[in-house]
């Protein structure tokens, strides 16, 4: 099931963002180092209790610069509201009620979702008796807490995973493949959906099923079932902070997580930016299998060499995820459309492939023969053999000597061995190092 959503509300400077960095940890994606912007992130997961979750800081949300506070916390909540499944409603001991918060607790008394509230900066015993008054928004007990002291973090999040909804079993059936098109607004999510929907031979389930927020479309074609994952949450416009690009962000990693397959969807016409990159990014970090699909093909003024040209500057761009084919699409003129399912089923069946064990350590004995680990303070690294420990995506443990003499390089060789062995083309690969004796 796709984990719970708590989403931080309040209003400015009540210490959203150091709460928010504090539960997150160093659990930074990989990827939004690579993109170098750390800095700004608005969501995150982390655990608690042996209970994972995602977190959104509302407060991370950027929103015009002519809007008044209250117009953004009003907003903030709201998102807040649809998106998550417990709120943090955060304020500061030592600012009391302001008119701000009253504002949105307004908002949050129409939620029909946990309220917990934190009260924040109280970091020393002298300020706890300050948070009595509080209880005056109407949110019952409120949580003392320090982001800057770290205290009352974990009967904050205590809190929180208790009041997560009870675990209704998502009945994920075996032989679907679950597609998530991702990627930022405008750049044909949508009609590329209506147009796959529009296909000859497409059978469209009758009985939509809805799970939790998201509306998924399930559908049959030549035998083979599908899901089109939140494609109403594409549908159903018209939100204040639908556009912004944070939520998109947001957004596409809430349907990655609940996919086999995702479709990066890359506007042909515009070309590539960091946004795109960050979406794609989040495919790749969740092991998804993945496929770029670069659409409005038709507005594009071509000649021979330019599908070549855009290919390459997407590999440029995406080099973590050299193993993701491409295609160029239009929903609008339908031109080579009917190949995108195709190569859906075959990048589905190689993320979950599961290699023999004696095939796998046929190809690493080979390539250790080939090339053999360098050494390091006289030390050679001995391989003793690998095996699959997992699917989706094949997930390969190789046991050695001493972990601590594998490189990084020596094990991208590896990779590139096992990619050359067998076809994984468009899925990530995992291989991790341990010890054996
Ligand atoms: P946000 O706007 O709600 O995200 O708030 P920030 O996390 O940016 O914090 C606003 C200010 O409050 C910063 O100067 C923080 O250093 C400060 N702050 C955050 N948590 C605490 C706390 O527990 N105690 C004190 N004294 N200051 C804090
Ligand atoms: P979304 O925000 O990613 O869901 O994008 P939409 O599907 O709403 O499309 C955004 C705009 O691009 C709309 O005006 C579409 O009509 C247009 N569009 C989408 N796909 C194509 C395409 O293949 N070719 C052209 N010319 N326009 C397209």
């Amino acid at each position: 099931m796709a984990k719970p959503i708590i989403a931080i509300v309040g209003r400015p400077n009540v210490g959203k963002s150091t709460i928010f960095n504090r539960i997150i940890g160093d659990r930074l994606a990989i990827v939004e180092d690579k993109a170098g912007s750390t800095r700004d992130r608005l969501y995150g997961s982390s655990e608690w209790s042996g209970k994972a979750f995602n977190i959104i800081d509302t407060g991370g949300i950027e929103i015009n610069s002519d809007d008044d506070i209250l117009r953004s916390v009003r907003m903030q909540a709201e998102l807040a509201i649809d998106e998550a499944d417990v709120i943090i409603f955060m304020v500061d001991v030592k600012a009391g009620i302001t008119p701000a918060d009253l504002e949105v607790s307004q908002i949050l008394f129409r939620a029909r979702k946990p309220v917990i509230l934190a009260v924040n900066k109280v970091d020393n015993m002298q300020l706890q008796e300050d948070t009595y008054e509080f209880y005056g928004l109407g949110f019952g007990e409120p949580i003392a807490i320090s982001g800057s002291h770290a205290i009352g973090i974990g009967d904050l999040l205590e809190a929180a995973v208790n009041s997560f909804p009870e675990e209704v079993e998502e009945v994920i059936e075996e032989d679907v493949i679950r597609i998530a098109l991702i990627g930022r607004p405008n750049v044909g999510k949508s009609s590329l959906v209506n147009a796959i929907l529009g296909e000859e031979r497409v059978i469209v389930s009758a009985t939509a099923g809805t799970t939790r927020d998201a509306i998924d479309t399930p559908f049959e074609k030549d035998g083979q079932k599908y899901v089109l994952i939140d494609t109403a949450g594409m549908r159903k416009r018209g939100k204040v902070y639908e556009n912004l690009e944070k939520y998109s962000v947001m957004r596409a990693l809430k349907a990655i997580e609940r996919a086999d397959v995702a479709l990066v969807i890359i506007n042909g016409e515009e070309g590539i930016i960091d946004q795109d990159k960050h979406i794609a990014g989040y495919a790749h970090d969740a092991g998804k299998a993945s496929m770029f699909v670069i659409n409005k093909w038709d507005v594009v003024e071509k000649d021979d060499k330019t599908m070549q040209v855009f290919s390459q500057v997407i590999r440029d761009h995406f080099l973590y995820m050299s193993y993701a084919p491409m295609l160029f699409v239009s929903a609008k003129t339908k031109q080579r459309l009917n190949k995108l399912l195709p190569i859906v089923n075959e990048i589905a069946e190689h993320n979950s492939i599961r290699v023999q064990t004696h095939v796998l350590n046929d190809v690493i004995s080979d390539a250790v023969a080939i090339t053999p680990p360098p050494t390091s303070n006289g030390k050679r690294l001995r391989v003793k053999y690998v095996t699959q420990v997992a699917v989706k995506p094949p997930t390969i443990v190789v046991f050695v000597n001493d972990r601590e003499l594998m490189h990084f390089s020596y094990e991208r060789y590896l990779e590139n061995k096992l990619r050359a062995a067998f076809d994984f083309t468009g899925t990530p690969i995992r291989l991790f190092t341990r010890s054996k004796r």
